[in-house]
């Protein structure tokens, strides 16, 4: 197979990280979960006790923030972090961090620096429109509200906090509009996306509508 640059965005919990996991085995291509970078910055600034209006000492952390992912860990500065990335604290916060321009530039220039030399899949939020316009696939996940909030609530459960569902939907819907609503590379869909409404699919019918299109084995 030749080079290629899957683009899967979407809104919160939508099934994105699960589904390019899965393909991007089946396909032998690198995975990248953009959304895990911008969580690795927004736990330094939680463990820094950083104000997230201190842009400056943000932007520095960002530039020296070394994020690797191997197998199925994402590493921050040689540390694993990858529980310590997906708590409701990092929820909570990521998309403030996420609207600061610098940060997304620093952080772009990485994800496309993943690609240089592999195929990737690469999921998040603006991967369509801004990291990769020209990919060769673009896919756009929906699902409807509550369906993503039993999700999370089941990856929290998983973490071993318990939260209510009530509360996994105010801070879904809180999330997805702040990151539709930002000024910098906003949660859009691209003209060019693949819709795929998650909400009636089980994990294994997501990967294989997606992997049909790629390998150009219609559904
Ligand atoms: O995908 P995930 O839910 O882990 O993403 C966490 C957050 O990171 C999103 O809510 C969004 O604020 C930010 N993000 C982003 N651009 C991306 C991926 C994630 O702004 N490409």
């Amino acid at each position: 197979m030749d080079k290629i640059i899957v683009a899967i965005d979407g809104p919160a919990g939508t099934g994105k990280s699960t589904t390019a996991k899965i393909l991007a085995k089946k396909l032998n291509v690198m995975y990248i979960d953009s959304g895990a970078m911008y969580r690795c910055i927004t736990y330094l600034v939680l463990k820094n006790k950083i104000e997230v209006n201190d842009t400056k000492r943000i932007i520095n952390l960002t530039e020296n923030a070394k994020i690797e992912f191997k197998d199925e860990s994402v590493f921050l500065n040689d540390e694993d972090v990858t529980n310590e990335i997906r708590t409701i604290e990092v929820t909570n916060k990521v998309s403030t961090v996420s609207k600061i321009k610098e940060v997304r530039k620093i952080l772009v220039d990485k994800q496309r620096e993943y690609a240089k030399e592999n195929s990737v899949i690469m999921d998040g939020r603006d991967i369509g429109t801004v990291v990769f316009p020209d990919a060769d696939f673009k896919f756009f996940l929906l699902c409807d509200l509550k369906t993503r909030a039993i999700r999370r609530q089941q990856d929290f459960n998983d973490l071993g906090q318990k939260i209510s569902l009530d509360k996994i939907i105010m801070e879904i819907k809180k999330r997805d509009d702040i990151d539709t609503k930002r000024a910098e590379s906003p949660l859009r869909k691209a003209k060019d996306a693949i819709e795929v409404d998650t909400t009636n699919m089980i994990i294994e019918e997501q990967v294989d509508f997606l992997f049909k299109k790629i390998t150009n084995t219609e559904v």
